[in-house]
């Protein structure tokens, strides 16, 4: 485990050493692109890498699986404000392989709650709110249908431009060898250059 004074006093060499200096870069895109993946550790430093891609290139949006859930969750915001502020001009969902969220199981996350502290009637009182545990927190069985889903989702939301295209890819963690599940040129009106 790291502790954050450690992360702190990493910091300050690293400020101090003027180590910041390869990474300075602007808030726009360089290579036009919103991305959005998993937050998976194995992907860190892997996915760009093999997509080719450097500090200030692309906006990378995680969240646990790669999933745009909600036309209006915070997801989709930020791709819709990494395409109309910061001149995004393609869209890539990249899930992957072993991801945690495949098969992810509410029950389980719902007993490690409770054996935590968190009362039944805490989980009770969210039912009743109309909260709904047992789809909130179940993954996916297909990484391919998940990714498809979500470019499905974002290709048809009504504030996406139609000239956007919306790729879905999955990667493996492992090696980095990226598969196409949509290629967004094919379903974009008037192709894209
Ligand atoms: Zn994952």
């Amino acid at each position: 485990m790291v502790s954050l004074s450690s992360i702190l006093e990493h910091n300050q060499q690293f400020v101090q050493e003027r180590k910041y200096e390869p990474y300075q870069t602007t808030k726009f895109p360089k290579k036009k692109l919103v991305i959005v993946s998993c937050m998976d550790t194995r992907l860190t430093e892997l996915l760009p890498q093999a997509k080719g891609l450097r500090n200030g290139d692309a906006k990378i949006i995680k969240n646990a699986g790669a999933i745009v859930s909600h036309p209006f969750g915070s997801v989709m915001r930020s791709i819709l404000v990494a395409v109309y502020e910061l001149e995004a001009e393609e869209v890539c969902i990249v899930g992957h392989r072993e991801c945690g969220m495949s098969g992810l199981n509410a029950a389980s996350i719902l007993n490690k709650a409770k054996d935590r502290g968190v009362e039944e009637k805490c989980l009770s009182l969210l039912e009743h709110a109309g909260v709904d545990l047992e789809t909130w927190l179940t993954g996916f069985h297909s990484v391919e249908e998940s990714v498809a889903h979500s470019v499905n989702m974002v290709r048809h939301h009504p504030l996406l431009p139609e000239e956007v295209p919306v790729h879905g890819l999955v990667i493996d963690p492992g090696t980095g060898t990226l598969d196409v599940v949509v290629d967004g040129y094919e379903t974009v009106k008037g192709g894209c250059s």
